[in-house]
């Protein structure tokens, strides 16, 4: 990127990454124009209203360790914003244990025989691995060596590969280290027998959240952007981005405005892209070398459906989460709004839940119909979980999201650095982003990397590093208590 003034900016998608650059933008006066494929801003972290009821894709949290994002969203929500306590719960064998587990909840629950069982397979797992030391390389590795295979199949299996969709053997031991750090069997029997100085490390147990639901956070930023006269044109998808000698020139846009279809090219100096890297390597024009296309075809993405239910009951659960790791349920994971803010709700009479199943996009369970996904959905909740009657359904629906988990199946690096190196030759363009650059980003991550690249092109250089975001394996949901 040259030191030249720039003049105007194409931002691609309205979710928390790319209204954070534009609203970077627009406050020290660069002309900025957004592009959404969808109705509102918000994307995976919108909020979705019916009939007086609000629902989030699953339930979003704010929560960062970063002090100027902390302020930022802080300035944007004022008073809107509550404070939230987690108490979340885990589904399993007809059971409720506490989330994250906790050693001596998990034995007692599991009864004499089955915590028998776990302790056994854990004290056998630690004597193998002390007679034979092998790496761990994959998540089964990690959790099995961490936890025995009794707990490991128990806890981990189910609700890893419901979430992920392949075996967990393909999972790289990254993942488990990152998301299950200092829950070890053995340091839960030591702290039991010894008194730890210091306390382990916990999931954060409370978190922020805007009262009217977690698309406030994006709400409030395109309002700011649209206050300094700055375009957020909505269901108006991205089709083509052209380049020429090394520069992104242009992208051609198709709006739907009722029946009607119009396209037009948009040229610009600058261009921050938050759509999906894979999506964006195929409407190049012209085209990616071959090779390119090839990498891009082996990053693949975990879809979200989620099925929204609003309940004649004032309250249905106590908790902010249900993880379901029982295997006799289809279901993921679910949440009650009304637990999180009592202002998603039209009513205190009445509540909600929302469901998460996830598929792959066009599989069996992606292409059911909106009824049968209810009615799947209905029956883990009643059959399954006892947890309402069909008789309490006032309404339901369900939205599909075809990309909300970048899979890190092992080996994915590989084709994502031969992409990110092809990309990184266009010299004003800049990702962003859960999918824009294919991380695991929470939308602090995603935030923050639309202000860093709103910033290179501000300062005219690219000081900030977008690549350094959400790269280091600590869990960010982490804190020492
Ligand atoms: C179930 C679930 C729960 C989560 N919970 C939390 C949580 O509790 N806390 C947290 O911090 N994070 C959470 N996340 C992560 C959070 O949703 C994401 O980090 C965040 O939304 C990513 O923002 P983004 O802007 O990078 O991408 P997105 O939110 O996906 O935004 C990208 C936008 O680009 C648009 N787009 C795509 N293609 C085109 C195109 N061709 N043309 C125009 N527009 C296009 C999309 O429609 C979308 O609006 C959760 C995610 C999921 C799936």
């Amino acid at each position: 990127m040259k030191n030249k003034p720039c003049k105007n900016v194409v931002v691609m998608g309205a979710g928390p990454a790319g209204l954070s650059a534009a609203y970077q933008l627009s406050k020290n006066d660069i002309k900025v124009k957004v592009f959404e494929a969808q109705n509102q801003v918000g994307g995976i972290s919108k909020t979705i209203v019916k009939n007086g009821f609000r629902f989030d894709l699953g339930g979003h949290r704010w929560f960062t360790k970063i002090d100027e994002l902390d302020k930022l969203v802080k300035k944007l929500l004022g008073r809107q914003l509550i404070e939230v306590y987690r108490t979340s719960r885990i589904f399993f064998d007809g059971r409720y244990f506490d989330y994250p587990i906790k050693i001596s909840n998990v034995l007692k629950g599991l009864g004499f025989w089955k915590s028998t069982k776990v302790v056994l397979s854990y004290l056998l797992v630690r004597i193998k691995y002390r007679l034979n030391p092998k790496p761990l390389k994959t998540f089964e590795d990690w959790t099995i060596a961490n936890f025995g295979y009794v707990l490991y199949s128990y806890f981990f299996k189910t609700y890893t590969e419901k979430l992920w969709g392949i075996p967990c053997r393909q999972i790289g031991a990254q993942w488990a280290a990152q998301r299950i750090k200092g829950l070890s069997l053995s340091s839960a029997i030591r702290n039991a027998l010894i008194p730890a100085k210091s306390k382990p490390k916990t999931l954060i147990d409370k978190f922020l959240y805007p009262k009217f639901g977690i698309g406030r956070i994006c709400e409030r930023l395109a309002e700011e952007i649209k206050k300094h006269n700055n375009q957020i044109a909505l269901m108006t998808t991205v089709k083509q981005v052209n380049h020429k000698n090394g520069k992104i020139i242009s992208v051609i846009v198709e709006e739907k405005t009722g029946g009607a279809i119009k396209t037009r090219e948009i040229a610009a100096d600058q261009f921050i892209s938050s759509i999906p890297l894979t999506q964006l390597i195929r409407i190049l024009t012209s085209a990616a070398p071959q090779a390119i296309i090839d990498a891009s075809k082996k990053l693949t993405y975990r879809a979200l459906i989620t099925v929204h239910i609003i309940i004649d009951r004032p309250q249905i659960t106590s908790d902010t989460w249900v993880y379901i790791h029982d295997s006799a349920a289809g279901l993921g994971r679910l949440h009650e709004p009304k637990n999180w803010s009592k202002y998603m709700v039209a009513n205190q009479n009445q509540s909600s839940l929302v469901c998460e199943l996830w598929c792959q996009e066009n599989d069996e369970v992606w292409r059911k119909n909106d009824s049968q996904l209810i009615k799947l959905v209905m029956k883990d909740l009643t059959e399954v979980m006892n947890f309402i009657t069909i008789e309490d359904v006032v309404d339901a629906f369900v939205v599909r999201t075809s990309k909300a988990y970048p899979v890190y199946k092992i080996g994915y690096q590989k084709p994502l650095k031969i992409i990110q190196e092809y990309l990184s030759r266009f010299e004003n363009l800049q990702l962003v982003g859960r999918y824009g650059t294919y991380k695991y980003n929470n939308m602090d991550h995603s935030i923050l990397g639309g202000l860093w690249a709103a910033k290179n092109i501000i300062l005219g250089k690219r000081i900030y590093d977008l690549e350094q975001i959400n790269a280091d394996l600590e869990y960010h949901e982490e804190k020492q208590n």
